[in-house]
């Protein structure tokens, strides 16, 4: 019984409480892309915790938490987030990291700063981009390197070097000591050796066991490098689609493949958003949502639903299962809008471009759907909420064909219906 928890829109859907609520019921959780570039925020026991790196199992005993191949991992993240969360549980959560995920250095958060190219596309500046580039580009270091201390100067010295040549003009990184990288990250990769290991073997005997794993996606499907709208796109792939090549497990069983759908939609930084509101309404969407980042601080940009997007992201996840977030920030809007097409060179479309020239270029369509302005907190059922939310959820539904098996309407992990499909 594996499930998948992946965002349909670009990030922030609320996909922290959503894994937290499931991962209390996992023996696994696995983290498959990104790296602290993430920001989910989690509440546990009432204490409110902003994570960027560790998967939600480490909140409950026994789980494995694994950190798979295609996620790029800042150990002194990961050192700090444990840190917090061990003085909160009051032990050591269970950790195996890829022994082919990538490192995040010191000068892939230089290399950002210096090009100051990321400012464009939405850097979270964590040297998330830097890292994966350096994959691509067979000059990274990997977390098994780790292992082998005398390869891992050997390969540093030598990426130090490159960079030197490469930015021979640049003060910082002329001051690049490869020696002294070496031993600060063999210092700080000391307590997580004995974590390195065979991820993807793990991974693939817990899926043939039939154990319960749960695989955390991070970003939305919206910034997927393939599927997204590039160039304003992560580094990494989001979606369930690339979820088997990252923990190394070909067409991976997961049954349950659960799209979080926030209730409208919001965009970090700069990129076409085609239902954004640049009015009163998108000022309450953001004040009510609470709609700023929790790595960046930034304020994020606000609209209504976009159908056509969610659509795309539904069948690039092949989701099961939608869950509905923040259905209680639209409590109070007298009208709600959705869009379910494009006006596009006065034409009506319903495929969502992947060209972000030609996705600025539409227009959307909006159906109007009447509000509500009861509160919704204490519902249990999709049918204690007003008939008008009862309406809009089971609009989506038709409109996506994809049932609503989640609906959450407060941070809360009470706050939360469970539909039985
Ligand atoms: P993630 O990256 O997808 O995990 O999303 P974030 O954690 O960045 O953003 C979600 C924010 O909304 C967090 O502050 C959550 O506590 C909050 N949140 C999650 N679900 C709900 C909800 O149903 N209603 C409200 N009002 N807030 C929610």
């Amino acid at each position: 019984m594996a499930t998948a928890i992946l965002g349909l829109q670009w990030g922030d859907e609320g996909k922290g409480k959503i894994t937290h609520l499931l991962a209390q019921d996992a023996d696994m959780v696995v983290r498959f892309n990104g790296g602290p570039n993430a920001g989910h925020t989690v509440i546990d026991r009432g204490v409110k915790f902003g994570t960027h790196l560790v998967p939600a199992g480490v909140f409950y005993d026994g789980t494995l938490n694994v950190l798979a191949g295609g996620v790029v991992v800042d150990l002194d993240v990961l050192r700090a987030e444990l840190e917090e969360i061990s003085a909160h549980i009051g032990g050591s959560p269970d950790l195996l990291i890829a022994e082919n995920a990538h490192l995040i250095l010191p000068y892939h958060r230089l290399l950002e700063e210096i090009e100051g190219s990321g400012a464009h596309f939405g850097t979270t500046r964590r040297g998330i981009a830097p890292t994966y580039r350096d994959k691509a580009a067979k000059v990274g270091i990997r977390a098994g390197d780790l292992l082998r201390p005398d390869r891992l100067r050997e390969r540093l010295a030598w990426r130090v070097d490159q960079l030197k040549r490469q930015w021979a003009t640049n003060e910082q990184v002329a001051a690049l000591d490869a020696e002294g990288l070496a031993d600060g990250l063999l210092a700080t990769a000391e307590p997580f050796l004995e974590s390195i290991g065979d991820a993807a073997g793990a991974i693939r005997s817990a899926l043939d066991a039939g154990r319960r794993v749960l695989f955390e996606g991070a970003q939305g499907t919206l910034l997927d490098l393939d599927h997204g709208t590039y160039p304003y796109v992560t580094s990494s792939s989001t979606t369930f689609a690339g979820l088997g090549n990252s923990i190394g497990v070909p067409a991976p069983n997961v049954a349950r493949r659960i799209g979080v759908l926030k209730a409208y939609t919001t965009r970090v930084g700069e990129g076409p958003f085609t239902t954004e509101l640049d009015d009163d309404t998108g000022i309450l969407l953001r004040e009510r949502g609470g709609e700023f980042g929790v790595t960046t601080g930034r304020p994020r940009r606000c609209g209504w639903l976009d159908l056509v997007a969610v659509d795309h992201a539904v069948s690039v996840n092949g989701a099961t299962e939608l869950a509905l977030t923040k259905l209680d920030v639209l409590t109070g809007v007298d009208e709600i809008k959705v869009c379910r097409t494009y006006r596009l060179d006065g034409r009506t479309t319903d495929r969502f471009p992947l060209s972000a020239d030609e996705m600025e270029a539409c227009e959307p369509v909006y159906e109007a759907l009447p509000g509500w302005s009861e509160g919704l907190s204490g519902a249990e059922r999709v049918e204690d909420l007003p008939a008008q939310a009862v309406d809009y959820v089971r609009f989506i539904e038709e409109a996506t064909g994809v049932p609503v098996g989640i609906v959450s309407y407060g941070p809360a992990p009470e706050e939360t219906i469970h539909r039985t499909l």
